[in-house]
C-alpha cells in the first residue's frame, strides 16, 4: 500500500463537517444541529480506493483568528501538522457567509477543495450553485455533495487525493485590501522576508495581514523568536492604524473583513448563484421564526414547549420505569432467596442490586428525557433557544451561549455538568466562561433527577409534573443569580456580544434522535455499572463494618430467646399450622422479634464506619433537619450523584427492618418519623445545590485552576447548607414539619 494520506475537514459551524466525518469513518460522532459542538479535532481513518486516509475533523469556525479557542484550534492545527489536503465544507444553501472561511484558507495558501454541502436544501430554497463556475473562480477544485446521504462523497475523495498528490505549492490568494492597507502590506512582506520572520509557519503577506488584523497569538509569537523585528512591523501597522481612524474612523480590521466580502460578492455576482424565486421571499425557517422568536410570543411558547417536555417524560415514562422496578424487585428476590445468610448475600443485595438497581431503575425516565431534548436540537429549535435566552442572560453577566453548556448540564432536567463543563470552551469570553462554568452545576443533572423523583414522589405524590418544574426554574434562579453575583465581585468585566448564528429548521430524522438518545443513555448506564458499582460496594463497606461485637450480638440472641420462652412453645415453633392456633399471639411476637432485628441493625449502622462520620456530622446538620442516615447519603453524594439514592436504599433497609419488606424507599421515607415535608425540600436544596460531583470538580480544575475548582466545593456546599437551614426552620416554624 502507498503513504497514508492526511487531510483534515474544516468549514464553520453547522456546515455538515461531522455528518460528512461520520459518513466518511463510519463514526458515529454526536452530530447536532447547534453551532459550536465540536471544539477538540477528532480523528478517523478509512481507506478509499486502496489508499488509506487519515481524516480529521477541525471544530467549527467562521474565522481564522485568534478571538475563540476552536479558531485557534483549527489554524495551529493547519499550519503546524500540514495535513496534506484540506477539505473545506461550504454550505451551499449559505454560500456568502461560508466563503469568508474559505478566503482565509486561500490566503493561507493551503492545499484545499471545497465540498459544497446541502445542495438538497439549497435546491428546496429554490439556490443553484454552480460548482464548475465556483471552482474556476477560485482555482481550486468544487465537488457537491450531501453529506446527509453520502451523495458525492467518492468523487470528493478522488478529487481531494489528487489534490494531495500536488504537495504544498499552492501560491496564496491575494486579495487587495485598499490604497493604504496595500501599501503597507507591501513594506510589512519586505520587513517579514529580510528577517525570515515566522515564515516556516505562515506565508509572509498572511502574516502582514494578521498583524493588522491585531491577532494576538501571531503577535506574541513574533515578540518572542524576533524582539527587533516584531518592534519594527508594529510600529508600521500603528502608523497605518492611526492614519485609518484619522481619515476614516474605522480600524484595518473593519477594512480587511470589508474587502473580503467585496471579494465573495464579486465571486458570487459572476453566475456562481442563481435564485429561483424572488430574494425577498420568507424562507420557510424564516417564517416559523418570525412566530418562534418573537419578543411576547417566543418565551411563552419557550415555556410552553419546556413544559411539554416535562409531561412527556414523566407521565410517558411512568409505566415502563414500574416495569423495570419491578423487574429489578423480582430479581432481588430470587437472588436473596438462593443464597445463604450472611456477609456476601448483604453485599449482594444490600451493596450491589440496591445501589445498581436504584440507578438503573430510571433509565426509561432519562430515556423519554433525552428523546425530548433531541428532538429540540435536532430540530434546531435549542438554537433559537439560546438565541432568545441571550437577552435574559445578559442581565446575569452570561451570553447567549451560555445556554448550550447549561442545558447540556441538566438545563431541561436530565444531563450531565461534566460535557456541560467542556461546553463552555464555546465561550470567548474568559470572565464569562469561568461564571458559566461554576454555575452550570446548580442545574439538575441526570444523576439527581432520581433523588428530585424519589422525594417528590414520596412527599407529594400529586402534581408531580407541577413540583419537577418548579425545582427546575428554581435551579436557573440560583445559577443565574449566583452568575450575577460571581460578574460583580469576583468576576467583574465587560460583556462581549452574541455572534451565534440560527441554523434553519430542519426535520429530525427517527434514526438521528435515536442514536442521541442511545449515545447519552449508554454513558448514563455505563456510569451506573462502573463507578457506581465500585462506589455502593465501598459504601456498603462502610455502613457494614466493624459492625457489632460479639458480646452485643450475644446480647440480642438472649433477648430473643426471652421473647420466645414467654410464648407456648407451639408458637414459637416456626410451623405455620400450628402458629394459626393462636394467630394474635403469633403476631404479638412477631412483631416484638421484628423490633429486636430492627434495634440490632440500627445499632450495627451506628457502629460501622459510615454511621460514626454521619453521626458526627449531626450535630451541625440536624439544624437543616438531616439525620445521620441523610448525611450518609450526603456523604456518598461527593462522588456522585447518583449514589444517594442507592445509600438512602441501604441506610433505610438495613436500619429499619420493617414488617412490611416490600415497601419501597419512598414509603419507607414516608413512614420514618425523621423525615416529612419540611425535611424532603431542605434535603432537596441541599442535594440541587451542594458541591459538584468529584468528576465535575476534576473538569472543573482541568478547564479552570484546582483553586477554581476548591472555590466552587466550598462555596456550593456552604451556600446550600445555608438555604437548607433557612428553608427547614423557616417550615418548622410555620408547622410543616
Ligand atoms: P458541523 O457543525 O459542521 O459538524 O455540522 P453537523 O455535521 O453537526 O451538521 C449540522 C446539521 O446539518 C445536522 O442536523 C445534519 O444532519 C445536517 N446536515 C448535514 N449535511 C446535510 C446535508 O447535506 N443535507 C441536509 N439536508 N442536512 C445536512
Ligand atoms: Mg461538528
Amino acid at each position: 500500500m502507498k503513504d497514508k494520506i492526511t487531510m483534515a475537514l474544516a468549514g464553520n459551524p453547522n456546515a455538515g463537517k461531522t455528518t460528512l466525518f461520520n459518513q466518511l469513518t463510519g463514526a458515529r460522532q454526536h452530530v447536532g444541529n447547534y453551532p459550536g459542538i465540536t471544539v477538540d479535532y477528532k480523528e478517523g481513518r478509512f481507506v478509499h480506493t486502496g489508499r488509506e486516509i487519515s481524516l480529521t475533523d477541525l471544530p467549527g469556525t467562521y474565522s481564522l483568528t485568534a478571538y475563540s479557542v476552536e479558531e485557534l484550534v483549527a489554524r495551529d492545527y493547519l499550519v503546524n501538522a500540514k495535513p496534506q489536503v484540506v477539505i473545506n465544507i461550504v454550505d451551499a444553501s449559505n454560500l456568502e457567509r461560508n466563503l469568508y472561511l474559505t478566503c482565509q484558507f486561500l490566503e493561507l495558501g493551503v492545499p484545499m477543495i471545497i465540498a459544497l454541502n446541502m445542495i438538497d436544501v439549497a435546491k428546496d430554497r429554490g439556490i443553484a450553485v454552480k460548482a464548475d463556475r465556483l471552482a474556476a473562480l477560485l482555482g481550486i477544485p468544487v465537488v457537491p455533495i450531501i453529506a446527509r446521504t453520502g451523495q458525492g462523497k467518492d468523487r470528493l475523495i478522488d478529487e481531494a487525493v489528487a489534490v494531495a498528490a500536488e504537495k504544498w505549492n499552492l501560491q496564496p490568494l491575494d486579495i487587495s485590501y485598499g490604497d493604504d492597507l496595500d501599501e503597507t502590506i507591501i513594506n510589512l512582506v519586505a520587513e517579514i522576508e529580510g528577517e525570515g520572520f515566522l515564515t516556516d509557519t505562515y506565508p509572509p503577506r498572511y502574516t502582514a495581514i494578521k498583524y493588522l488584523e491585531n491577532d494576538d497569538q501571531i503577535m506574541a509569537r513574533g515578540r518572542e523568536i524576533n524582539p527587533t523585528a516584531a518592534e519594527k512591523i508594529e510600529a508600521l501597522v500603528s502608523q497605518v492604524s492611526v492614519h485609518l481612524v484619522k481619515t476614516m474612523d474605522v480600524f484595518p480590521e473593519a477594512i480587511i473583513a470589508d474587502h473580503r466580502y467585496g471579494f465573495i460578492k464579486s465571486i458570487i455576482r459572476q453566475g456562481v448563484l442563481t435564485h429561483k424565486f424572488d430574494t425577498d421571499r420568507l424562507y420557510a425557517s424564516d417564517r416559523i421564526d418570525k412566530i418562534v422568536t418573537n419578543r411576547l410570543l417566543g418565551p411563552v411558547i419557550m415555556l410552553a414547549i419546556l413544559f411539554a417536555v416535562y409531561t412527556f417524560t414523566f407521565s410517558w415514562s411512568e409505566l415502563p420505569v414500574s416495569w423495570l422496578g419491578s423487574l429489578i424487585s423480582w430479581f432481588d428476590e430470587v437472588i436473596a432467596g438462593h443464597l445463604p445468610d450472611g456477609l456476601f448475600k448483604s453485599m449482594i443485595t444490600s451493596g450491589i442490586i440496591h445501589g445498581v438497581g436504584g440507578v438503573l431503575g430510571f433509565v426509561p425516565l432519562i430515556m423519554f428525557m433525552f428523546f425530548a431534548i433531541a428532538i429540540l436540537e435536532d430540530s434546531g429549535y435549542l438554537a433559537r433557544v439560546a438565541f432568545m435566552m441571550d437577552r435574559i442572560f445578559r442581565i446575569f453577566g452570561l451570553h447567549g451561549s451560555s445556554v448550550m453548556p447549561f442545558i447540556i448540564s441538566g438545563g431541561i432536567a436530565g444531563g450531565c455538568a461534566v460535557p456541560g463543563v467542556l461546553a463552555t470552551r464555546t465561550l470567548r469570553s474568559p470572565k464569562e466562561r469561568l461564571a458559566t462554568l461554576l454555575t452550570v452545576p446548580f442545574m439538575n443533572c441526570g444523576a439527581k433527577l432520581p433523588v428530585l423523583a424519589l422525594l417528590i414522589g414520596a412527599f407529594f405524590t400529586e402534581n408531580k409534573a407541577q413540583y419537577m418544574f418548579f425545582f427546575t426554574v428554581l435551579s436557573w434562579a440560583v445559577a443565574l443569580l449566583s452568575a450575577k453575583f460571581f460578574r460583580s465581585t469576583v468576576l467583574r468585566g465587560e460583556s462581549t456580544p452574541f455572534v451565534m448564528e440560527l441554523p434553519p429548521y430542519r426535520f429530525p430524522t427517527l434514526q438521528g434522535l435515536l442514536i442521541h438518545t442511545w449515545e447519552r443513555t449508554w454513558q448514563y448506564i455505563k456510569k451506573a455499572g462502573s463507578v457506581i458499582l465500585g462506589i455502593s460496594i465501598l459504601i456498603w463497606a462502610m455502613m457494614t463494618f466493624p459492625g457489632l461485637s460479639p458480646n452485643r450480638i450475644a446480647a440480642f440472641d438472649q433477648q430473643r430467646q426471652v421473647v420466645s420462652t414467654g410464648f407456648p412453645a407451639d408458637i414459637v415453633s416456626e410451623t405455620e399450622e400450628k402458629r394459626t392456633a393462636a394467630p394474635e399471639q403469633a403476631a404479638h411476637m412477631a412483631e416484638t422479634l421484628s423490633i429486636i432485628d430492627g434495634n440490632q441493625a440500627e445499632e450495627a449502622l451506628r457502629n460501622s464506619a459510615a454511621g460514626r462520620l454521619g453521626m458526627a456530622l449531626e450535630s451541625i446538620s440536624r439544624y437543616a433537619g438531616f439525620d445521620w442516615r441523610t448525611n450518609i447519603a450526603l456523604i456518598g453524594g461527593f462522588a456522585a450523584k447518583e449514589v444517594i439514592v442507592s445509600t438512602l436504599g441501604t441506610a433505610y433497609s438495613m436500619g429499619k427492618v420493617d414488617t412490611k419488606k416490600s415497601a419501597s424507599l419512598g414509603q419507607r421515607l414516608q413512614q420514618d418519623p425523621h423525615w416529612n415535608k419540611g425535611v424532603a425540600v431542605a434535603a432537596l436544596l441541599f442535594i440541587m445545590f451542594y458541591s459538584p460531583c468529584f468528576i465535575t470538580i476534576i473538569c472543573i480544575a482541568r478547564e479552570a485552576s484546582w483553586r477554581w475548582a476548591l472555590f466552587s466545593m466550598t462555596f456550593n456546599t456552604a451556600f446550600a447548607f445555608i438555604l437548607a437551614i433557612v428553608f427547614y426552620q423557616v417550615a418548622r416554624l410555620s408547622g410543616l414539619g
